[in-house]
């Protein structure tokens, strides 16, 4: 064993932390999640599990995160909520294909890790930074918050943050409203590598085909907190009553009327789950010449969205048989993530300088 000075052991850390950082930069490594408020959606499967299940082969690491403490930032006073909806959102990635096998899949609060380093973080962003964030805006106006808006509602970006550099991922599938969130991630790496040291890597958004699939009602975002959504759970009969009730031109009353595809939701969603491009062109150009009657794009929508939906919510069907199974997966999950985010508490507290005993 070779006696090294303090000046010498610091210099040897030194080296090995840019190495490892030097050798992560080349991993590609993915995070994603969901916030336990509900059944998953199809915006959902356009937005993020449709790249999150081709991550899983293409990543080195690939995490999945159920973000309950997320969750209950404005859901504080509905516990059960959060709690029964765990299982929920994993059965639906499971049944769209996340392979346990090729995903970490673990619980956001399960990892105290990921508060710790929250707090650190909280120290770089000021409040009017928070105030900014146009998702968080939007949220805060939908939920009806102005000022009383909970502390831990408005900090949600930064501890999103957290989730992603706790396991020093760098790419991170989601939809569009979560843009803002994962600038506000780069900005914290790149104060906490100016004071502190290079320690965090810059993260890259990937955006799903469709970035922000439109709600039932029109609304510029399916949301399952919004009474707007299609699930992947949903059956068939659920699927015809909410395509049926859809918006489409109200000055199309009669068949022979013309009628407007923009603005119509049942042609968006044509657009976005009909693979047959060119018969929906067809139907577009009758639809606007007049003589093409809102059920016959309703039926046709109907037909393709169970086409989709059936096989996800057959295999949901068949593991939510045995809930067990699923939360022994989240277990292991959860264990792996935790001492990951160990270590990388440790490295942070060093370059801190918290680390006292
Ligand atoms: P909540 O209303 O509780 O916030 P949500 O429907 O927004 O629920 P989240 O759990 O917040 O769902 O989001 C999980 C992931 O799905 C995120 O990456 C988000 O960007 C994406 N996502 C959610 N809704 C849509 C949508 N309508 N279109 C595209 N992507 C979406
Ligand atoms: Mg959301």
């Amino acid at each position: 064993m070779v006696n090294l000075s303090c000046k010498e052991r610091g210099f040897k850390e030194i080296k090995y932390m840019i190495k490892c950082r030097s050798m992560e930069n080349k991993e590609k490594i993915a995070l994603t999640g969901d916030r336990p408020t509900g059944r998953l959606h199809l915006g959902h499967f356009v937005g993020s599990i449709q790249n999150r299940i081709k991550l899983q082969d293409e990543a080195d690491q690939f995490f999945y995160m159920v973000a309950d403490i997320q969750a209950l930032t404005d859901n504080a006073e509905r516990p059960e909520k959060i709690r029964n909806n765990v299982l929920e959102v994993v059965l639906d990635n499971l049944a769209c294909g996340l392979d346990p096998k090729k995903t970490t899949m673990f619980i956001q609060s399960e990892v105290p890790e990921i508060a710790e380093l929250t707090i650190l973080f909280l120290n770089l962003v000021t409040l009017a930074r928070l105030k900014r964030n146009p998702t968080v805006k939007d949220e805060m106006k939908q939920k009806g918050f102005e000022e009383n808006v909970p502390a831990g509602f408005l900090i949600y970006p930064v501890s999103q943050a957290a989730d992603i550099l706790f396991c020093h991922s760098n790419i991170i599938p989601v939809g569009e409203d979560q843009k803002p969130m994962i600038e506000q991630t780069n900005e914290i790496v790149d104060d906490f590598n100016r004071i502190y040291g290079d320690t965090f890597s810059r993260v890259k958004h990937l955006v799903g085909d469709t970035p922000r699939l439109i709600g039932i009602d029109g609304n510029s975002k399916m949301g399952k907190s919004l009474n707007n959504a299609i699930y992947l759970s949903d059956s068939y009969e659920e699927i015809s009553k909410k395509v049926m009730n859809m918006y489409t031109d109200p000055n199309h009353i009669h068949v022979e009327d013309p009628g407007k595809v923009e603005g119509n939701v049942v042609f968006a969603y044509l657009d976005i789950f009909d693979s047959n491009k060119k018969e929906i062109s067809e139907l577009k150009k009758q639809y606007e010449k007049g003589g093409l009657g809102d059920v016959v794009i309703k039926k046709r929508l109907i037909e393709v969205l169970e086409k989709l939906i059936k096989p996800i919510r057959e295999k949901r069907e068949e593991l939510a048989q045995n809930p067990e199974a699923v939360m022994k997966i989240l277990e292991a999950g959860t264990k792996h993530a935790r001492e990951i985010a160990k270590k990388t508490m440790a490295e942070v507290r060093k370059v801190v300088k918290i680390d006292y005993f």
